[in-house]
């Protein structure tokens, strides 16, 4: 099966979540989830969602508290477990081995941060392919290089969810041979971002990164514009291209208020869509997580019943 069928297939008519340019993530968010609670309903599943907590740093604790809530509000199974900041490397890959053979969960998330004296890498790899919620999983990851159908990346997965939908509703837009630019180059945004801009929409990819030259100029020539460093004010969105589409990633907590990456002012003006923080990415984040989730268990069921 091809890369389109690792999102959810099915229709999200814009009247529900696009308010004249703002990209609803909330209200989309909300819709997949009732396209997820069909589809548990429709296949008799329980979804179960772990997700491991190491430490306490004090952003996690919010992110971990959003996705008990979403799972538990859509009926699956979730389990929360803490473990101190001087927890070892054994552990944690002993908890996610108990996971891994545990029937009835089938997504395992190590919440990131991890304090600094533990390997993420390895404690990401210990959670096996087939239950992998977050799409960070080597062979996840090379499926999504080799456009086969995967668990992907929960914040990529959203984007391209919104665009796609944007895409099959507004006449006059078509991403094909469009120029896409990313702004940021992580393993859990970025890269799976571009490719899947690259893959999904057929759009032509630009990745910047702090070591890129000229990032105006780029902002300036991008028909989709993903701000994605997690540092506000890089991007001059002043210079956004009349007519674009924006899209920001980052969060920030300034004075206790959730802020993007992007100072919204010349996009509102600017842009023909743009996604607002908070209620655009983040909340499409969790959704995917959930549907990762719901993917795994649908798997699992169906290879339990051939063996
Ligand atoms: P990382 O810190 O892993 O990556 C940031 C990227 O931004 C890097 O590739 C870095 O480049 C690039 N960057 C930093 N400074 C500049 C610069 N001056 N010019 C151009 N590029 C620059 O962050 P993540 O990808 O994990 O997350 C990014 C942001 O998104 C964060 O604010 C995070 O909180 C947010 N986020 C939001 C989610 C949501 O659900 N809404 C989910 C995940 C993340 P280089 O590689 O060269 O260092």
């Amino acid at each position: 099966m091809s890369l389109f069928a690792s999102l959810p297939q099915s229709d999200f008519p814009l009247a529900d979540w696009v308010d004249g340019k703002k990209l609803m993530g909330k209200k989309l968010a909300e819709a997949v989830r009732a396209h997820i609670r069909a589809e548990t309903q429709a296949h008799s599943l329980q979804p179960g969602l772990a997700v491991i907590w190491v430490g306490d740093d004090a952003a996690s604790q919010v992110y971990v508290g959003g996705k008990e809530k979403a799972a538990t509000e859509l009926g699956y199974k979730s389990l929360v477990i803490r473990l101190p900041a001087t927890a070892t490397q054994e552990q944690i890959v002993a908890k996610i081995h108990e996971f891994n053979h545990a029937p009835d969960i089938h997504g395992i998330l190590v919440q990131l941060p991890l304090p600094q004296h533990l390997n993420e890498r390895e404690i990401l790899q210990a959670i096996i392919a087939e239950k992998d919620a977050d799409g960070f999983h080597f062979v996840n990851q090379g499926r999504l290089l080799a456009g086969a159908e995967t668990v992907l990346s929960c914040t990529p997965a959203g984007i391209v969810l919104m665009l796609r939908e944007l895409e099959k509703n507004v006449g006059e837009l078509n991403f094909a041979g469009k120029h896409a630019v990313v702004v940021g180059r992580s393993n859990i945004v970025g890269k799976p971002m571009a490719q899947l801009l690259l893959s999904i929409l057929n759009m032509t990819v630009t990745m910047c990164h702090s070591k890129t030259q000229a990032l105006d100029s780029y902002v300036a020539a991008a028909d989709v514009l993903v701000s994605a460093t997690g540092v506000r004010g890089i991007v001059n969105t002043n210079k956004i291209k009349a007519g674009a589409i924006v899209i920001d990633v980052g969060m920030h907590r300034i004075d206790g208020k959730l802020t993007g990456d992007l100072d919204l002012q010349p996009v509102i003006e600017r842009a023909a869509y743009y996604t607002p923080v908070p209620g655009g990415v983040g909340p499409m984040t969790i959704a995917m997580l959930l549907y990762n989730t719901f993917r795994n268990a649908r798997a699992l069921s169906a290879a339990r019943h051939l063996a």
